[in-house]
This record gives structure tokens, sequence and C-alpha cells, in this order.
């Protein structure tokens, strides 16, 4: 590169002395020229266009010797580079030629072998990211499941399991890879079935059972089934466990075992009355006649009992069944309640159980359904006659709310009162309070059906205050029309 500078260089000077010298020579001449004629104009002018001419050659020369100069650098470089990428083949002995020979295939081949290594672990890299989605995926579907779901290797160790799984068997479902499901999974019985199953190792291994597992200091019950997983070549390669509670089933089934044994007994009580009282008139032991009637009168109670109880438990089964036909009209609540009061008094009357009018001489709209309200409005009536001892009061009163646009009907007693714990149980189906169960018959289905009727009939609100020997006070609020 310093060479061709060198060049252009010497090529520059040379032009330009030569330019300069004719010039320099041409106008000493002229200047010795005495007088100025034609002749020494015509050389003038020739000094001018010499000097015109050698300027424009030396510029040619020097345009022409830059642009050389200038491809030369490029291709010189180029060539240094290319000379670093692949050096150019030294000079090599005859005899070391079958070596280099050999040495260049061996590069050769070991170039190929290498880019060969290198697709492969760029096709592996896909593959990897492509698994990873997957068991990503995989995952996700897992853990939406509600039902817990364990996956097990050939050493019982855990491959998958998802977030119930985790809640359930408390354990982090996050970090339970690999490790071995008897360390850190609760419920001993599901492990050695599952490490059971695994012995058994067979296509058709399918195994099923069911566990009590404690959680939140809850016993739970789970109905499991594990599966054997067995690969394209038969070979076993896990176990997947699926755990599904089945604590409200299990619930739901007492709860109708239940209900069967109650009805029967409630439906016993009455009829083995009706059927002894029938028998002592069949057999001729009420000689009189106040005998007699006091049987018959028996007889009619019991029987008015079993068809309120029937009645009760029909109108429960239809509501909770979702087919109760309701006929909600616009009904005035005080013309109800009168008439409640009216039906009650009786029973009170019998009791020496003062029954007091409250209700407000507003009547009252609502929109409801005339015989449901009815029932309701009786039933805590006649528990406030029922538990109120002999001489007691019972007031029956409204009361508006204006503002939120609802009415309370309420039902004071001075009875028995209920105990503290037995308050939350009230509205059950059947039950019925342990201490009062002396004081009156019942069937424990009445504020059942009452708070069914208020609340998902109507949507109303059951209220309820009691202290035991001092009294209680039972009532709903209803919407009113305005
Ligand atoms: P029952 O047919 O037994 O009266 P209910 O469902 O009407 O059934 O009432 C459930 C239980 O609530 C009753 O067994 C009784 O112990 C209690 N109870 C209801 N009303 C009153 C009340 N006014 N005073 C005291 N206890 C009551």
């Amino acid at each position: 590169m310093i060479l061709r500078a060198q060049e252009v260089r010497l090529a520059v000077t040379h032009v330009g002395a030569v330019g300069i010298i004719v010039t320099a020579t041409c106008w000493a001449a002229l200047a010795k020229e005495p007088a100025v004629t034609s002749w020494s104009i015509a050389r003038g002018l020739g000094v001018i266009i010499g000097s015109i001419v050698a300027a424009s050659l030396t510029f040619w020369v020097i345009q022409r010797e830059w642009r050389n100069f200038h491809q030369g650098s490029l291709q010189h470089a180029r060539k240094c580079l290319l000379s670093e990428i692949e050096p150019e083949a030294p000079v090599v002995d005859p005899d070391t030629q079958p070596l280099v020979a050999e040495i260049r295939s061996q590069v050769t081949d070991l170039r190929s072998k290498l880019e060969a290594a290198q697709l492969k672990n760029k096709m592996l890299e896909i593959q990897l990211r492509l698994s990873d989605a997957e068991r990503r995926q995989t995952q996700s579907i897992l853990n939406g499941i509600t039902d817990a779901v364990i996956v097990t290797n050939t050493f019982d160790e855990i491959l998958l399991a998802n977030p119930a799984a985790g809640r359930i068997l408390n354990f982090d479902s996050e970090t339970c890879a690999r490790k071995p499901i008897g360390e850190i999974a609760g419920c001993t019985h599901l492990i050695q079935d599952i490490s059971d199953a695994r012995q058994t190792h067979s296509r058709s291994a399918r195994r099923s059972g069911e566990y009590l597992i404690e959680r939140d200091g809850a016993k739970n019950s789970f109905r499991a089934s594990m599966n054997a997983v067995v690969d394209s070549s038969g070979q076993f390669s896990a176990i997947v466990t699926v755990l599904h509670d089945v604590t409200r089933d299990k619930e739901v089934s007492a709860m109708k075992s239940e209900f069967v044994s109650h009805v029967s007994h409630e439906l016993r009580t009455p009829l083995a009355s009706i059927r002894a009282y029938a028998e002592l008139l069949v057999d001729g032991e009420a000689t009189d006649e106040t005998s007699r009637q006091e049987f018959y009168r028996v007889i009619q109670s019991e029987a008015d009992r079993l068809s309120r109880m029937i009645e009760n438990i029909l109108n429960v089964s239809r509501i909770e069944a979702g087919i109760t036909k309701t006929n909600r009209t616009q009904v005035s609540l005080t013309g109800i309640l009168k008439q409640v009061l009216e039906v009650a008094q009786p029973g009170a009357t019998e009791k020496k159980i003062t029954l007091v009018d409250e209700l407000s001489p507003v009547f009252f709209q609502i929109e409801a359904d005339r015989d449901m309200i009815y029932q309701a409005a009786m039933n805590l009536v006649s528990n406030a006659i029922k538990y109120t001892p002999v001489g007691g009061t019972v007031r029956l009163e409204t009361a508006v709310d204006e503002d939120k646009s609802e009415v309370s009907v309420l039902v004071h007693d001075t009875g028995v009162g209920i105990p503290e714990e037995s308050m939350k149980n009230l509205f059950q189906k059947f039950y019925r309070v342990e201490q009062n169960k002396s004081v009156a018959k019942g069937s424990g289905l009445g504020l059942h059906l009452t708070r069914k009727i208020i609340e998902n009939v109507h949507k109303g609100r059951m209220i309820v205050t009691s202290l035991v020997g001092k009294g209680s006070t039972f009532g709903f609020t209803l919407p009113i029309i305005k």
C-alpha cells in the first residue's frame, strides 16, 4: 500500500514539473521581447494554451492515478481478508502430499460431522421447546380439574400432581415432582393402594376405593380410582390416581334415608293412637257416652295431625323440587292474619292463653300466595300456643319499615323459650328442641316449611329471638306494594 502511494506522488511530481518548466521557459522568452508585435502576441497565446494543456494533463494524470490507487487498495484489502479466512495453500513437499490430502479429507469429514451435529442440536432444541410447551399445557389442563389427579412412576414417585391433589393430601403440588408419594402425602391407605396397583401393573390393573381424608379439621370422603398406564411396547410406565370428593353425595343420601325413617316414625305415632282408640271403641271399652266422645275427639285430632303432617311433607318436597304451583296475587296481609287469629283462638282459649291482636289498622297489600302466607303465619301462631304454658300470652304484631318497603309479622309468646345452642338448627327438617319435646307433640317440619315459604318462594326473611323461661319471638318480613 505504501508503494502505491509513492508511485502516485512520483507521477504527479513529474507531470507537474514538466508543465511548470515548459511554462516558465515560455514566459521568460516572452519577457525578453523589446516590443509587442503580432508575433509576440501569438507566442504569448501559445504559452497560455501550453500552460492550460499542461495543467489539464497534470489533472488527468492525478485523477487516473488516484482512481487506480483507490481500486488497488480495495483489492488489496479483500485479498488480505480472504487470505486470513482461507490461507493460501503453502507450498508442500511432494512426499508429504498424501498425508496432507488425508488430513484435508479428515478435516472435511469433521466439518460435515460438526454441521450435522449442529443441525441435530437445533432439532433437539426445537423438540425440547415443543415438549416443554406440551408439558405446560398438560399441567394447566390438570390444574383446571377440580378432582385431585396424581401420576406416580414405577418407584412410587410423583411425576405430576394438580393443586387439588396438593390441597386434599396436604402437599405442595409445585415442588412435589420426583418425591416419593409416601413421604409427602398424608393418607396411608391410599398410598398403600397406589403401591399395590403399581405392583400388579398389568394393562387391566384398575383399582378403586373410598378413603376418609381429614382436611381443615373435617373428615371428607373421597372415591379414588387408580389406573395403570402402559406404553406402546406394553411396558408399565405410571399409575394415574383420581380422587373425587363424595362427601356431599354421602350427606344427601344420608339425609334421604334419615328423611324416610323420620317420616315413617312421625306417621306411625298418630296412626298408632288412631288404631288404639278405634280398637277400644270396637271392643266396647267406652261404656259411657262421655268416654266415647273423648275417644272420637282423640281420633279426630290425631287424624288431623296426620293429615297436616302429610300436607307439610308434601309441601316441603314440592318446594324443594321446585314444582310448587304458586298463585301470587295482590292480597291484604292484615286480612290473612285476622283469619289466622280467628282460627287459632279456640286452641288458645283451651289453654287459657290470651291471644292479643296488635295488627296495624292499615291493610297492607303484598304480592303473595295467600294460602302459603296463611300457612306460614298459622305455623308460628300455633307453635307459640303449643310452647306457652297455661295462662300465658301470645301477641300477633305487624310493623312497617317505610324506608325498606317491607312489613314484619311478629309472634311474641311468654313460653318456654329455646336454648342458645339449638337456635342454629331450628329451621332444619325434622329438628325438635330436645328440652321442649315433652311440652308438645310435633314433627319438626313446621319451621322448615315456614322458612321455605318465606325465603324461597316469597324472597322474605325469617326472624327469631328467644330466652329460655321468658319466651320467644318468631316472625318474618315481606316486601310491601306501595
Ligand atoms: P314441631 O312440629 O316440633 O313444633 P317446628 O318445626 O314447628 O316443629 O318447630 C321445631 C322446634 O322448634 C319445636 O320442636 C320446638 O322445640 C321449637 N319451637 C318452635 N316454636 C317455638 C316456640 N314458640 N317456643 C319454643 N320452642 C319453639
